[in-house]
């Protein structure tokens, strides 16, 4: 049976991120480490179903991982995109309040400065409308160093880096089993399509759980077997949609409402591609099952539900100017009555080092926090 050092299941940003991180590691240097993605090709789930915004990191707990994840990864991605010429922009972010409003908003400053944010700039309407005409609200917070990313490019990046230090990836290779054993993990992976599928075994010392939407079915895998193995919560599936945008508004930055108060999601905002291009979403609905499709009737029904939502801040938007586009879900520990949940590292013995790692309820802010999470996952590997 085949044997290698580290396993990392799964190759959206985490997974990328934590492999690019690992291969070229002082402690890992000699480990032979393979990479595995279920699909044909990396980041096809919530990796490439989002809105692409590097966040400041204003919205988590003081303290919390996504706090610290997002501030530190939000340093790192900027650095890393600059020197390797991956294209983004630190296009700024507006989060706009409404007449009764103002004191949430000062309130998420306030949160804001205790991560660390001390950059934002507090706007008046008047000032507020010079810098955004279309934009309308009572008060709003400019965040100079929100941006936007090629989340694709940045994908490719990594994987090619971690190639380069010698990570076999294995694409179209799915975990169906892992069972603990003596030393190590055994991992029983289904190659390839349904007609023609293959099984294929081998040993693994250590395991790194980067699965996403199917990271607490592995870990459970794992709960179930061993007595010593942390419990692993629930995983809560929350969709969100996106609509892109067919008229004649053009913004100059990101435009946020406030947050949702059911903790959900930030809110459908306004978020702009590479290109210029306006795209607004995403909402949050709880749901059973992973399905990205628009059903036709129901389209029409929710870009109304959009436009409402919208036309609170961005007035001139109409529901027939917008088109379904894209959705993601994503992973929640919190279900729909539950306060925000934070990231979850889950270490085979609590939270010491060891030799399997989950990484559950990776949601937003989960792009811009991957290069500071695989950072975290090294330092646990080398203790
Ligand atoms: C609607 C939405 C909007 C968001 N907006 C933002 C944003 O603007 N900014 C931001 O920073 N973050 C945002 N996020 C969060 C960010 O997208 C995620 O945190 C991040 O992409 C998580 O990456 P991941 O690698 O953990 O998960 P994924 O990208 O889902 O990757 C997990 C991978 O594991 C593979 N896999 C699963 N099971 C197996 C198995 N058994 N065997 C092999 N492979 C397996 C899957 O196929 C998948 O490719 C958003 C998320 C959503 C859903």
């Amino acid at each position: 049976m085949d044997r290698f050092d580290i396993c990392i299941i799964g190759a959206g940003v985490i997974g990328l991120a934590v492999a690019r991180q690992l291969s070229r590691s002082a402690a890992c240097r000699q480990a032979s480490i393979v990479l595995l993605e279920q699909e044909a090709s990396l980041g096809q789930h919530c990796s490439s179903r989002n809105s692409e915004v590097v966040h400041a990191g204003l919205y988590y707990p003081e303290d919390s991982y996504k706090a610290r994840f997002c501030l530190r990864g939000k340093t790192l991605l900027y650095d890393y995109c600059q020197q390797r010429d991956i294209a983004h922009r630190r296009s700024g972010k507006l989060i706009v309040a409404q007449s009764g409003e103002e004191d949430a908003l000062a309130a998420l400053q306030k949160r804001a400065g205790a991560n660390g944010v001390d950059d934002l700039q507090w706007l008046d309407s008047i000032a507020l409308q010079a810098l955004e005409p279309e934009v309308r609200g009572s008060a709003a917070l400019l965040s100079p160093s929100s941006g936007i990313i090629d989340s694709h490019e940045l994908m490719l990046r990594l994987l090619q880096e971690a190639q380069q230090d010698g990570v076999i990836y294995a694409p179209h290779t799915r975990v169906e089993q892992i069972e603990a054993g003596a030393g190590g993990y055994q991992m029983h992976c289904r190659i390839g399509h349904d007609a023609d599928a293959e099984q294929y075994a081998f040993k693994a010392r250590t395991v790194i759980n980067c699965a996403g939407l199917w990271a607490n079915d592995i870990a459970g895998q794992l709960a179930r077997q061993m007595t010593d193995h942390p419990a692993v919560p629930k995983l809560h599936y929350c969709r969100g949609d996106y609509f892109s945008y067919h008229g004649a508004v053009r913004l100059k930055h990101l435009v946020y409402p406030l947050p949702e108060t059911n903790t959900r999601g930030l809110g459908i905002h306004a978020t702009l591609d590479l290109a210029g291009q306006l795209r607004f979403g995403p909402d949050a609905h709880y749901r059973d099952d992973i399905d990205y499709g628009f059903a036709e009737d129901h389209s029409q029904q929710k870009a109304a539900q959009f436009a409402r939502a919208i036309q609170r801040y961005l007035p001139p938007i109409k529901a027939e100017e917008l088109q379904p586009s894209y959705a993601g879900i994503r992973p929640k520990l919190a279900g729909p009555q539950d306060p925000a949940a934070d990231f979850m590292l889950l270490s085979e013995h609590g939270d010491a080092p060891g030799s399997v790692i989950h990484l559950l309820g990776i949601e937003s802010p989960g792009l811009t926090a991957s290069l500071a999470v695989a950072e975290e996952v090294e330092r646990r590997l080398s203790l």
